[in-house]
């Protein structure tokens, strides 16, 4: 689904070489990358604050702790995403209340929180999934309205603009309370190993974050809350100083394939390409495909008998995964996300895709298509 090596082969002497000065001065851990890179983000994403942490899941779980939510307050957010967004809110003993998603951008459906809001509602977990915003301007009104934190689950779409229906644009991540995400190697701003960070524009949230990542600590040996150990060590940070000038070249990369796909499928029956939502400037996290009246498992072994790997993001939703049995949610009414579950399919994309391999994934998903 992606080509780590080749991406990686066009960096490789800036790579090699600061990974070798960071051993060389044997500065491991909260060394001076890990400052540098932190300011070179805030500066990127334009926000105030931003905290380097270990991974995208720690990420969501010390965002929500520094909320000071209570055991047993919810939290809304779609069912339709990586199980991580939704782990950590029954991790931390709030609930998990599902909100079905917009069959367009997959993205939670503003016009379904507000039914679900209810006195024990304390935040709004929205995720920009696959590398689209979701609608922020409705979310952050509503939870404007009604009081409530927001959290974005920005995994998967880092360095997407979003622009405000007043034409202000901003990147995901800086519009709500928090902005979570994750450096995870295949994600569009990827390290070479674990990676998170936090950001935000609010300094009091940003202050108990860095603590909570601190074990909950702002001076050494002085525990002021029960926090977590969760750091971006310096070698990941040297690799992502090193990636971070090039992630807007990066998504349009990933862009420019998406393009490639749309226009090759544009007229095949039974195909839906992503929608673009004209408020969103789609960093192409994946490429998903609506397949009707087309036998997925079959095109999907189809594809990988000609070498080509295809995914589905994700099989089973979250409301319906046993983890969450005991929230009595998986007969929930969620009927974009259980059509979804059953159509989508996901193609190869990344940033090293060129024609002769575009071609050869296109040509091959309509031969199967035209034959059944
Ligand atoms: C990848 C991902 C995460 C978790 O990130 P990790 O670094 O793997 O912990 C969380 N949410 C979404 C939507 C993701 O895609």
């Amino acid at each position: 689904m992606v080509d780590l090596k080749s991406q990686y082969d066009r960096i490789k002497p800036a790579v090699d070489a600061a990974i070798l000065s960071v051993i060389e001065k044997t500065e491991f851990i909260n060394g001076p990358e890990v400052g540098a890179f932190q300011q070179e983000l805030e500066n990127y994403l334009d926000v105030k604050h931003v905290i380097p942490c270990g991974n995208g899941t720690d990420s969501l779980q010390i965002a929500l702790m520094a909320m000071g939510l209570k055991s047993g307050d919810e939290v809304i957010t779609p069912s339709y995403t990586y199980i991580a967004t939704t782990e950590v809110i029954a991790l931390l003993g709030l609930k998990p209340v599902f909100v079905d998603v917009d069959p367009k951008t997959f993205c939670i459906d503003p016009t379904k929180i507000e039914a679900a809001i209810t006195p024990k509602t304390k935040a709004i977990v929205p995720v920009h999934l696959y590398g689209q915003s979701a609608d922020m301007d409705s979310i952050m009104a509503i939870a404007k309205k009604h009081n409530l934190f927001v959290l974005e689950d920005n995994a998967q779409a880092i360095g997407c603009d979003y622009t405000h229906d007043d034409g202000r644009v901003s990147k995901t991540g800086t519009i709500g309370d928090v902005g979570s995400t994750s450096f995870f190697p295949s994600k569009n701003l990827g390290c070479y190993g674990d990676g998170g960070a936090l950001c935000s524009n609010n300094s009091d949230l940003a202050v108990e974050m860095k603590k909570i990542a601190n074990h909950g600590q702002k001076v050494k040996y002085v525990h002021e809350v029960v926090g977590c150990n969760s750091r971006l060590d310096s070698i990941q940070a040297a690799v992502l100083r090193i990636k971070l000038p090039l992630l807007d070249s990066y998504c349009d990369a990933r862009r420019k394939a998406a393009d490639f796909y749309d226009n090759y499928f544009a007229s095949i029956e039974g195909i839906t390409t992503p929608f673009r939502d004209p408020k969103s400037k789609h960093v192409f996290h994946q490429y998903t495909l609506q397949l009707d009246g087309i036998d997925r498992d079959g095109l999907s072994k189809y594809l990988a008998e000609q070498g080509i790997p295809s995914m589905i993001y994700y099989p089973i939703p979250a409301h319906k995964q046993k983890m969450f049995e005991s929230f009595g949610c998986e007969n929930q009414d969620l009927q974009v996300t259980d059509w979804l579950t059953k159509r989508v399919l996901s193609l190869p994309i990344h940033t090293e895709l060129d024609e002769e391999q575009l071609n050869y994934i296109c040509a091959h998903v309509v031969a199967y298509v035209n034959n059944k």
